[in-house]
Formats: C-alpha cells, sequence, structure tokens
C-alpha cells in the first residue's frame, strides 16, 4: 500500500526542504475565505491572486455551504481573520449537471455497492441567488451581522472559460 504513495512522499519531501511558512500562525492573511468545489481545475489562490498563507479554502463536491463549510467559515471569522468569504462555484459541475439519483445510480453502478445512503446538496441552476442555491447563506447560526454581510457568492470563475 504504501508504494502507491511513494510518489506523493517523495514530492511531499522535497516539498518541505523549501517549505517556509512553519512559524505561521494560522490567520487569513488576507482576511478571505473561500468556499468551492472539489474540482481539480480550480486552483482558488492562484484564481484570486492570492498566495498561501492568505486565504482559508474549505472544499466540498459543488462548493456547497453546508454545516461543515459554516463550522469551518465560523471558526475562520471569529479565531483566524476571516473578514470577507467567497463562495464559488464553476461551470461543467458534477453537482449542477446531475440530480441526486443520477448520481447516486452513477456511484452505484461504479461501486457496485448501493449509494442510497448519499447525499450531495445537488444545484441544477448554478446561476440561482446565493441565499437560494446555497441556503447554508442565509442559515449561518449565531454570528454577528457583519459576518452575514461579508459573505459574496460568484458564479464567474477561471473555470467559466473551458466551456
Ligand atoms: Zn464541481
Amino acid at each position: 500500500m504504501a508504494s502507491d504513495f511513494a510518489d506523493l512522499l517523495a514530492a511531499n519531501a522535497a516539498f518541505a526542504e523549501t517549505f517556509d511558512l512553519a512559524g505561521f500562525d494560522g490567520v487569513a492573511l488576507s482576511g478571505v475565505a473561500v468556499v468551492t468545489c472539489m474540482d481539480s481545475r480550480i486552483n482558488p489562490l492562484r484564481m484570486l491572486g492570492l498566495q498561501p498563507g492568505d486565504a482559508k479554502i474549505f472544499r466540498n463536491p459543488g462548493g456547497r455551504v453546508t454545516n461543515a463549510a459554516l463550522d469551518a467559515m465560523v471558526l475562520g471569522v471569529h479565531l483566524l481573520g476571516v473578514e470577507r468569504i467567497l463562495i464559488v462555484p464553476h461551470t461543467r459541475c458534477a453537482m449542477a449537471m446531475h440530480s441526486e439519483a443520477e448520481l447516486r445510480a452513477l456511484v452505484t453502478a461504479a461501486s457496485g455497492q448501493d449509494a442510497a445512503w448519499t447525499s450531495w446538496s445537488v444545484v441544477t441552476d448554478r446561476r440561482q441567488p446565493c441565499a437560494k442555491t446555497w441556503p447554508g447563506c442565509a442559515r449561518i447560526p449565531s454570528s454577528p451581522n457583519e459576518y452575514r454581510s461579508a459573505v459574496s457568492c460568484t458564479t464567474s470563475t477561471p473555470a467559466d472559460s473551458s466551456s
């Protein structure tokens, strides 16, 4: 099993030799947090002109504001210097191209196991207003009003140009 990761471990060893953020305190230096999709085309820091250490990044399928995303944003705002939150969906996202039932069927077929237990908060229209598309934007619990007003959604990403 370890050999399956040999290439990654070797790359990490080389990376560690030049890693220069060891003393970093974890605060978002640019006061930014990003919620976006796990899509490998998206490079959140690069697409916003940011550097490592500048922003908190939370990723999941579709860039949904799930309870876990909310937990991360609350920590970011109250403990890690986040002042602005950008929610970034993208074009050709599987979470916007399939229904929940279709995704379950695809996963069931690929895995050979019943995927009825899965849930991905599929949204088929990514251009819907943020509060409708990502209900979490409107239900941030026990947060200051400043936090609520700091939430911003965009439907424009560099990935838009690819489709
Ligand atoms: Zn996606």
